[in-house]
């Protein structure tokens, strides 16, 4: 696909490469007040952003979720949108306090759809602790939307100076991803395509505050991020250029379900590069990657965690795959996510 430089097209919005020069030509610019005292604002580029306040900083972050379709094998876009955020809230170290969300809706939706979509985003907030306390509501002429858009915007707390963010790996951390990688994305795109398997391909959409926690309290979680558009692909690049280190993947030890596997073959996808929304990628001192491992193991969301690889002072901003036959390749941002509206 030809990049244009005069219209938005849908690689724009993909999380990539595409997306990232977009912003920061066309929208970064023009916003002239990028932060807030010494927070964490807008330049950072990070899962979110906050605002200090005497002792503590407040965490803000805010998604925009336009799925397709709004029913998906093992959510919806309610579920989504409440565990986009609370996962953006977890990733910087916060527990997920408040949810405000704005729902736009296509006229023609049905009531039951609505209803099933906000009573799963009650589900969702309930699992993570959070509450839902404030939102908004429209509707645009049918036609004018594909069913509905829902944005949330997220709030939580830590004390000042404990943000954890994507650029904090050093050379010698090891990296963990709390889950298989690919579900969402991949289970997206084979409905889309119609594909159907003996084994249910089912997203892993799910607010995950308690994984994160469950590493926190071990201590030595040096960076994290949640591998959503552009995948594990994306996440670690980002991760690496903002640190300042190379990063050596290791292709025996990422986990991705055998299904998923052979989803990706069929449709030619790179489960490395398609969207996760319910793991973490997490930056670990090697002397305690064992123990946040086995930690974040005990939660619900975090049983298929695995060691992936390395942080090294080679090759900064590199991600080099060491794959399962002994080769090497450079793993690269994607341009763009390789399926449009999959969050
Ligand atoms: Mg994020």
């Amino acid at each position: 696909m030809k990049l244009s430089k005069d219209v938005i097209q849908l690689i724009h919005g993909g999380g990539g490469a595409a997306m990232s020069e977009l912003l920061a030509k066309v929208l970064m610019p023009n916003f002239t007040l990028r932060k807030v005292g010494e927070g964490i604002g807008l330049d950072e580029l990070d899962d979110g952003a906050t605002i200090p306040v005497g002792d503590i900083e407040v965490v803000v972050t805010i998604d925009s979720h336009t799925v397709d379709p709004i029913f998906f094998p093992g959510g919806d876009i309610g579920r989504l949108a409440v565990a986009g955020t609370v996962n953006d809230l977890a990733v910087m170290g916060a527990k997920p306090v408040a949810i405000v969300d704005a729902i736009v809706v296509e006229e023609g939706l049905p009531v039951e759809d609505l209803r099933r979509i906000a009573k799963s985003m009650d589900e969702a907030a309930k699992e993570a602790g959070v509450a839902i306390i404030s939102g908004d509501f429209k509707v645009m002429p049918k036609g004018r939307l594909d069913n509905m858009v829902i944005t949330t915007c997220g709030v939580g707390f830590i004390k000042q100076g404990n943000a954890l963010r994507d650029s904090g790996l050093k050379p010698g951390d090891l990296i963990i991803v709390t889950g298989t990688v690919g579900d969402h994305g991949i289970a997206l795109a084979s409905v889309r395509e119609g594909l159907s398997f003996e084994t249910e391909l089912v997203s892993d959409v799910a607010p995950i505050w308690d994984v994160i926690e469950a590493a926190l309290k071990v201590g030595g979680v040096t960076a994290a991020k949640d591998p959503t558009r552009g995948g594990l692909a994306a996440a670690l690049n980002e991760m690496a250029s903002k640190s300042g280190v190379g990063i050596s993947l290791w292709e025996a030890s990422i986990p991705v379900k055998p299904e998923v596997r052979a989803a990706s073959e069929m449709l030619g996808l790179d489960p490395l590069e398609v969207t996760c929304e319910g793991r973490a990628v997490l930056g670990v001192k090697r002397d305690k990657a064992e123990e946040v491992l086995s930690a974040i193991k005990t939660t619900k969301h975090g049983r298929g965690a695995a060691i992936i690889g390395e942080a090294t002072a080679e090759r900064p901003g590199f991600v080099i795959l060491e794959t399962e036959v002994g080769g090497k390749r450079i793993v690269e941002t994607p341009i763009g996510e390789p399926i449009p509206r999959v969050c």
